[in-house]
């Protein structure tokens, strides 16, 4: 292999997740502090997408049908965002997504889809007896605010959203007051 062909191979391996083939943790967060930084910014959110239950998916039917069952949910959220957004594998069953150019509207709504792609999971994967759901936390942009205190107040609504009962979207502009 040409060297230059081998260096661009290595160079994908670290900003990819080998599972779902998005952007991997590391890769997410230099992309959007890029985002953030640049002159042409105005308006963006960070959605946090946690799988739910899902170490009783592993339980239930193993670990490699749980690896598929990340992979489809990597495929719901690529198909259900623009193709210059971002989207991240940042950990296990957890994804992260920035979208940009969406204001409160935009976000609720793509964030809409994704919920209620997700419900196709268990069809693509062959386990229709389980239902398979997410719960976001979302912080959209709020004027001054840092890439930090966005990711820190999604993390918060997810949270929130865990404790909603799940399967539900958790959203604010900024640390303002919650609009979903
Ligand atoms: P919650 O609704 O509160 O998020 O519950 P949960 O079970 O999803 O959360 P918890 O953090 O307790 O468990 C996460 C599980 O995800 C445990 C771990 O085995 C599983 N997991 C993490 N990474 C992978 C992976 O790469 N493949 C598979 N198959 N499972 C994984
Ligand atoms: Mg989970
Ligand atoms: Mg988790």
């Amino acid at each position: 292999m040409k060297l230059a062909l081998m260096a661009a191979t290595l160079d994908r391996a670290a900003r990819i997740d080998h599972l779902t083939s998005l952007a991997n943790r590391k890769t997410f967060f230099e992309e959007a502090e890029a985002i953030v930084g640049s002159e042409a910014f105005r308006e963006g959110a960070v959605l946090f997408i946690d799988a739910d239950h899902f170490k009783s998916v592993n339980d239930t039917f193993g670990h490699a049908i749980g690896d598929a069952v990340l992979q489809e949910m990597g495929s719901v959220i690529r198909s259900s965002i623009r193709e210059r957004d971002l989207a991240a594998r940042i950990g296990g069953e957890e994804f992260a997504v920035f979208l940009v150019e969406a204001g409160r509207d935009k976000t609720l709504e793509v964030a809409e889809r994704i919920r209620q792609n997700m419900r196709g999971v268990r069809r693509a994967v062959g386990i229709e007896d389980r239902e398979i759901t997410v719960s976001i936390g979302i912080c959209v942009h709020g004027p001054g605010q840092t890439l930090n205190n966005i990711l820190l107040r999604a993390d918060q609504n997810l949270y929130v959203a865990k404790n909603r009962g799940r399967d539900c979207i958790v959203a604010t502009t900024g640390f303002g007051p919650l609009f979903a």
